[in-house]
């Protein structure tokens, strides 16, 4: 087979360059303790922040869902695929964000791909922080307009950018809200403000912040007290689900409903999974003991990591990267986490700067304290024998 030889070329420039990829295999439910590849591991790598995504009330309203509405949603919104779920949940997520109106995506990527492709115009310019998530800049490449990447939360940068941006129609200013790779929290408060000066618009991709930042888990806008035009988001992370949202005013929601492509052109999510999502926004909204514990465990991590002498990026994010520096040595580091029954990843390049190999740790209100001191002594131990710390 002629393309075979030539994807096995492929890929082994792909094995050559140390960036290969392949599946491991979890086991049950998505609970930190997991048998991964046959072997009992600790997984500190997770989305599920709250501990939502196995918790017996969502699976409760799934079910019901299911036996109600079955297993799939049979069309698109527009055709056959709306049912009174999807309706509930979009009121929802409206009322979560304090937007008038909110439209339901099959993820957070095609959210991202849905607005980004339809919305900003021939004659307009998006302004885009350059650690954006790989979705909002799969979006920027299909727009129509041009893009303008400014340095990661650099206001100043972004300020310059704005000015030297004024002979476009329109200018739309797009950041993540918690940054995936950084633990960072954008400015929002500032990047809003910037925007207001020079008339620019703002979109939000709360991706990693939605359930879990602000007094009621709000989202980075929650958290600052500012409001951006558009926010993003997903149900696959805290929500503990799958799909993705754009909330907005009702105006842009029907636009969207009229444009977007990926909302046009894609088989609605199933109502079950509207049902479990629903159950968890109430869960979120109701009470906050969940991400108090979050927090609490995030503080601690943070401040021991710290304390043995390690670089500690970001911000109280659930989102810890550990900087070990040298490649080789964060993938022996990963190693020897593994052995010791810890599953966290290594960060390398090109995800991110040579010599900023990390390990990126993710925290859930799932995780005990059993699990956090064998995770603090492992840490401590790896370190002393890498002479890391
Ligand atoms: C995870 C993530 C997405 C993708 O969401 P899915 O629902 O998994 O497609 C989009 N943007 C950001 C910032 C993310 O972290």
């Amino acid at each position: 087979m002629k393309i075979d030889a030539w994807l096995h070329e492929r890929l082994d420039s792909v094995k050559e360059a140390g960036v290969y990829r392949n599946l491991r295999t979890m086991n049950g439910a998505p609970v930190p303790e997991r048998r991964i590849d046959g072997k009992n591991q600790t997984v500190w790598s997770s989305n599920n922040y709250l501990g939502l995504a196995s918790h017996s009330r969502l699976i409760s309203a799934a079910q019901e869902a299911l036996q109600q509405f079955g297993a799939g949603s049979s069309g698109s919104r527009l055709t056959t695929g709306n049912s009174a779920w999807h309706e509930k949940l979009e009121k929802k997520i409206a009322g979560f964000k304090r937007t008038e109106a909110a439209l339901l995506f099959s993820s957070g990527y095609l959210a991202n791909i849905g607005v980004l492709s339809s919305l900003p115009e021939t004659e307009d310019v998006i302004l885009s922080d350059q650690l954006n998530h790989a979705s909002m800049i799969d979006g920027c490449r299909l727009s129509k307009a041009d893009t303008v990447v400014y340095r990661h939360m650099d206001m100043d940068d972004l300020e310059n950018k704005l000015n030297d941006t004024q002979r476009y129609q329109r200018r739309f200013i797009v950041t993540d809200g918690v940054f995936s790779m950084d633990g960072t929290i954008a400015p929002l408060d500032q990047i809003i403000s910037l925007a207001k000066r020079y008339h620019a618009f703002v979109i939000v991709d709360d991706a990693h912040a939605t359930g879990v930042l602000g007094e009621s888990g709000g989202g980075t806008s929650e958290y600052f007290g500012v409001y951006p035009d558009i926010v993003i988001g997903t149900l696959s992370k805290a929500v503990g689900t799958e799909g993705g949202f754009a909330a907005g005013s009702a105006v842009f929601i029907d636009f969207l409903l009229n444009h977007a492509r990926t909302f046009i052109f894609q088989t609605a999510i199933p109502p079950a999974s509207c049902a479990a999502a629903y159950e968890a926004f109430e869960m979120i909204e109701a009470s906050g003991e969940k991400r108090e514990l979050l927090f609490s465990y995030i503080n601690m991590i943070r401040t021991s990591l710290k304390d043995m002498g390690y670089l500690v990026k970001g911000e109280h994010t659930p989102i810890i990267p550990v900087v070990i520096g040298d490649t080789r040595k964060t993938v022996t580091f990963a190693e020897k986490l593994q052995d010791n029954g810890i599953y966290a990843p290594a960060i390398r390049p090109p995800t991110v700067a040579p010599g900023e190999s990390r390990i990126r740790l993710t925290i859930t209100a799932d995780h005990s304290m059993g699990d956090i001191e064998h995770l603090l002594t492992s840490f401590h131990s790896i370190g002393k024998e890498l002479h890391i710390i």
